[in-house]
């Protein structure tokens, strides 16, 4: 099992080094317990963070890496996981304010609840 684990793209592999990887001051939160699809029924793996408005706002981001990747293919896209998801992070934060407000699911404080996650804009 630890053998295997060595070689297969796990969710928390892939939020370890894509956190690892992003600039300072990146101001991404790793949500390491937002899991809607843990088995990767996708047959992808995601991992999530999360960035937040200065209107108390946050939203849910994901990079993806297919499964049936191995971690050396993946570090080596690694790059393009990052560019994805500082665009994904941009693109919320350029945003008004008041379609951030529009967004929000009343209770969570996330753009995307668990009724409605794993479409971040792109
Ligand atoms: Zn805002």
């Amino acid at each position: 099992m630890k053998d295997d684990s060595a070689h297969v793209v796990s969710r928390e592999w892939l939020a370890s080094v894509v956190a690892a990887a992003l600039p300072d001051g990146h101001g991404l939160v790793p949500l390491g317990r937002f899991n809607p699809d843990p088995r990767g029924s996708s047959g992808s793996v995601r991992a999530y963070f999360g960035a937040r408005c200065d209107c108390t706002t946050a939203a849910v981001l994901s990079v993806e890496a297919s499964a049936t990747k191995s971690k050396l293919e993946v570090e080596a896209a690694l790059p393009a996981l990052i560019r994805t998801l500082l665009a994904q992070r941009d693109a919320f934060l350029r945003m008004p304010c008041s379609t951030h407000q529009r967004l929000r699911v009343p209770g969570s404080g996330f753009t995307g609840g668990a009724t409605n996650q794993g479409k971040p804009t792109s």
